[in-house]
């Protein structure tokens, strides 16, 4: 996704711009408690773009304090990886010294910048607040009030004009695949199993472990490149003792890949851990397939099976899209059905659903079920919805007011695109607008 950086001092109204473009998904998906999640960035979208959000609020930039020298490293590199910046400052205080900083270090950078001047809240007198900033030779000042929304969608389509064209996805490029997991549930087995023993070396000794390059092959006619299998490899390092989980580096490896095998031990059921994986994959909206390996050290009748993926799922809800396999690395049952589920995942994660369908689906979903209706008597009203993105494939839903669809509705609705649609393997998005 491409990125925007959104820069300022604190309190000039950044976050609330920020929540303007990102309207949360998480509430209306993870709102059962005990799970564990990382977060790191922000979905935002406006129009029919979507791109991530990096909200610089980790860099303070204080009136009293200067721009340090790490501090800057850090803006630098949030800057480095953004289609476009926008900064915003404080309109009612003026120019302040911070703001002549931050406008002096912009300056050298090659990325578009945007200036927003917030709380202007008075249509009259806004413009000639925001002239004063002209001074900082970041181009037009655009006033605009946060709180109330005036100026801020004029100022979020220069946004998108500088975000880069949508291409459709090189189908010839490999698929990148990362196999995920917490140590011992068996992924080192698994690579072996899948390319043979001595791609991925398996030794005991210390410091005699090899890292692989990134490993390709081809499998149900498709090239695969298998991410971070040096990663797979140096796990558990001796210095950090046994607890030691380099979490860190298994969400790089999400990060990078397309679709993600999810190894859970079949001896342990879910952790913690494999639950902030799993939080993490469907996070970062990458297709997944869950793989229960050691199947083989499982005393079985029939129904172990079918109890067992229950379980499991109970504790994986939010991956409840996501298909199980059940696997033994050590007798290679069902190991090269794991290329068979991720191709599906990955084909319905770029898959695009044209409009008129989606609403066919839409206008069901309202015939079964209507929307909510508020005490005060208003209606929710559902106008029409567009898939806007794939991988993973998003959709925007056109209404008179988010505020009116509550969680309930929300699953509602996407249960029933689910169900008519599909998207096995593959996480799905669903943003509400209102109009405005
Ligand atoms: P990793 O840390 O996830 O890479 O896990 P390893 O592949 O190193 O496996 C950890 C331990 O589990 C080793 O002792 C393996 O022999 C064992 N193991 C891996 N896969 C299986 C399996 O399918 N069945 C059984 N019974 N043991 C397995």
């Amino acid at each position: 996704l491409p990125v925007v950086a959104v820069i300022g001092r604190p309190n000039v109204g950044k976050s609330t711009l920020v929540n303007r473009l990102c309207r949360s998904r998480e509430a209306i998906v993870h709102d059962q408690p005990g799970v564990t999640r990382d977060r790191t960035y922000q979905e935002g979208f406006w129009g029919d773009r979507i791109f991530r959000v990096v909200d610089t609020g980790g860099l303070v930039f204080d009136d009293d304090s200067e721009f340090l020298p790490e501090i800057r490293e850090q803006a630098n590199l949030a800057l480095a990886e953004a289609s476009v910046a926008v900064v915003i400052v404080d309109g009612q205080q003026g120019v302040t010294a911070a703001d002549e900083s931050i406008a002096e270090w912009l300056r050298g950078q090659a990325v578009p910048v945007l200036l927003g001047v917030n709380k202007c809240e008075s249509p009259d007198q806004g413009l000639a607040m925001a002239a004063d900033f002209w001074g900082l030779g970041l181009g037009e000042p655009h006033p605009i009030s946060a709180i109330h929304g005036a100026g801020t969608g004029e100022l979020l389509d220069r946004v998108i004009s500088f975000l880069p064209a949508t291409t459709e996805t090189d189908e010839a490029e490999p698929i990148q695949l990362a196999i995920i997991g917490r140590p011992n549930v068996g992924k080192s087995s698994l690579l072996n199993a899948i390319c043979g023993e001595n791609r991925a070396i398996v030794s005991p000794i210390r410091g005699t472990t090899r890292d692989t390059i990134d490993t390709t092959l081809e499998r149900e006619g498709l090239t695969w490149k298998l991410v971070d299998t040096a990663g797979i490899r140096r796990r558990r390092s001796v210095d950090y003792g046994p607890e030691y989980f380099g979490i860190t580096r298994s969400f790089k490896a999400i990060e990078r890949s397309d679709v993600c095998v999810l190894v859970i031990d079949a001896l342990d059921g879910v952790t913690e851990q494999d639950q902030r994986l799993a939080g993490r994959i469907e996070e970062d909206g990458r297709a997944c397939a869950v793989v229960v390996n050691k199947w083989d050290a499982i005393e079985k009748d029939s129904h172990t099976m079918s109890a067992m993926e229950k379980e499991l799922r109970a504790k994986l809800y939010f991956l409840d899209w996501a298909p199980m396999l059940f696997t033994s690395a050590l007798t290679g049952q069902r190991v090269e059905s794991i290329f068979a589920i991720a191709a599906v995942a990955v084909e319905q994660h770029r898959r695009r659903v044209s409009t008129s369908v989606v609403n066919e689906v839409l206008q069901e979903a309202l015939r079964w079920r209507s929307p909510p209706t508020t005490r005060g008597g208003r209606q929710g009203r559902l106008y029409y919805g567009t898939q806007v993105a794939t991988r993973p494939p998003s959709f925007t839903l056109f209404v008179n007011d988010p505020k009116l669809f509550g969680d309930t509705y929300r699953r509602y609705v996407e249960r029933q695109i689910r169900e008519a649609l599909g998207f096995e393997g593959s996480p799905v998005r669903l943003f509400w607008r209102g109009k405005q």
